[in-house]
């Protein structure tokens, strides 16, 4: 296999540094204005992860490419990280907004478009209730009260190296076998291993020892992991989980916000998971905030029986914007004509095309690394075989190398998502799209290993 030399990444950074720099003089001159009024110069902190010496300014978007301040047209395959999964404005999406805005915005009561969105939620996931609300870690965290609330028990088991939003309970992970915060987390409200267990992916026994007191709530799992390059469940994993959950009478959530790239009904569907609780977000609204949680017969009975209808608005699940008509409209328009069955399997197509084309640059150069997919998304991560669990995928992480790629493709007009080296299709994404990011990739490799 061909080893990689470490100083020539360098030598490869600075030049890439420097064409950065001189193709992206408006984004610059932005970069600096608008440290004037926003902390850290951006919106919101992490668009400065990018790893260029300042973030690339967008002025418009349509499909599955954007056009930034300097003029340089992108192909998009980060696609706000899965927030425009949809594509970038869609026009049926965009009508119905439009549409929507026109005749106001939000009521605090409901609009037919739910009932519509909710049959179709029932259909896709398989679950016959539904909820909305404005974002997946809202969704999350509502859906963690609740578990605790209808089971009367305290604690949360999550997969090590998830990410499931800003929600307090999720912020652990394993030292040495004890649960501690993860690194970074902002002012914890309290120390997690009193609210949360956390078990590997793929670890049958670690699973039920963490269930066996019987105080854990729910399980709160994304069905693959995908925030820490993508990695996949061993067969039969699930329907264990399953099993393990109802022995110990601890309630199964389900994360579809990533996942749902593995088809319509996201991996619930696909792979006839049966989760009690399944929470999504980003991309139901083609961009605009809109989030659901849903809910099998059974448990809906349980949180029926166990409202306090007094307090509803104020006992810890809802907000004020929860549910509103733009959401659903966005949602219905979404759902009903752009992510549909027959989107998602051109959709699949394409990850294929990426995911061929990415494995035979790797193997032609014999680098040490691979490619997974699921269903129309793809990742590559800098290691030889997959990772079996967080801890091994965490390991096999290389920011170098991560800067590099990312550094390289949008030096040439790709975009890729930060933190990763993921990709993800749109129904707008085309297949000379996707051989624009083979060939760059290619260029990126070559140079890399050349002596
Ligand atoms: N769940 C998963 C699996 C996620 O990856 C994320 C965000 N990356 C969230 C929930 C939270 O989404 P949001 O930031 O839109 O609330």
């Amino acid at each position: 296999m061909t080893t990689i030399d470490r100083s020539r990444i360098a030598v490869l950074m600075d030049r890439e540094r420097q064409r950065f720099s001189q193709t992206h003089p408006r984004s610059a001159e932005l970069s600096a204005e608008a440290k004037r009024s926003l902390l850290y110069g951006v919106p919101m902190n992490w668009m400065t992860r990018w790893p260029g010496s300042h973030p690339v300014w967008v002025t418009e978007a349509h499909g599955a490419h954007f056009t930034d301040v300097d003029g340089i047209d992108y192909v998009d395959l980060c696609l706000g990280d899965t927030g425009a999964m949809a594509g970038h404005a869609p026009k049926v999406a965009v009508d119905a907004i439009a549409e929507q805005a026109a005749k106001g915005l939000t009521f605090m009561l409901p609009t037919e478009d739910s009932i519509w969105v909710g049959d179709e939620m029932a259909r896709r996931f398989g679950l016959p209730y539904w909820q909305f609300c404005l974002t997946a870690t809202d969704a999350n965290r509502f859906v963690l009260r609740l578990a605790r609330q209808i089971t009367g028990r305290s604690k949360v088991v999550v997969h090590d190296w998830n990410y499931h939003g800003s929600v307090d309970e999720t912020f652990a992970t394993l030292e040495d076998g004890q649960v501690v915060s993860k690194y970074g987390n902002i002012g914890p409200a309290v120390d997690p291993a009193l609210t949360t267990r956390v078990v590997q992916l793929n670890d049958l026994g670690g699973l039920e020892s963490a269930l066996a007191d019987g105080d854990v709530a729910c399980c709160l799992f994304e069905p693959a992991l995908t925030n820490i390059g993508i990695v996949l469940p061993d067969e039969g994993y699930h329907a264990a989980v399953r099993d393990l959950c109802t022995r110990y009478g601890t309630l199964l959530v389900i994360d579809e916000t990533h996942t749902i790239c593995a088809g319509p009904g996201g991996y619930t569907a696909r792979h006839g998971l049966r989760p009690d609780l399944l929470t999504i977000g980003k991309t139901l609204g083609a961009g605009v905030p809109s989030a659901a949680y849903g809910m099998s017969q059974e448990i809906s009975d349980r949180v029926v029986a166990g409202t306090f209808w007094h307090e509803a608005d104020i006992g810890g699940v809802g907000g004020t914007l929860a549910g509103n008509a733009l959401s659903l409209a966005a949602m219905r328009a979404t759902l009903g004509e752009v992510l549909t069955d027959e989107a998602f399997a051109r959709m699949e197509e394409l990850a294929i095309r990426f995911t061929d084309g990415v494995r035979d640059v790797i193997e032609t150069r014999g680098l040490p690394w691979h490619i997974v997919r699921l269903g129309c998304r793809a990742e590559y991560l800098f290691r030889p075989d997959p990772a079996r669990d967080g801890v091994e995928a965490a390991a096999g992480q290389d920011e170098e190398l991560d800067a590099y790629i990312h550094l390289f493709t949008l030096n040439r007009a790709v975009l890729l998502t930060p933190f990763h080296n993921m990709a993800l299709m749109s129904p707008a994404t085309t297949v000379e799209d996707v051989d624009r990011h083979t060939a760059v990739f290619a260029e990126a490799a070559d140079e890399l290993v050349a002596s």
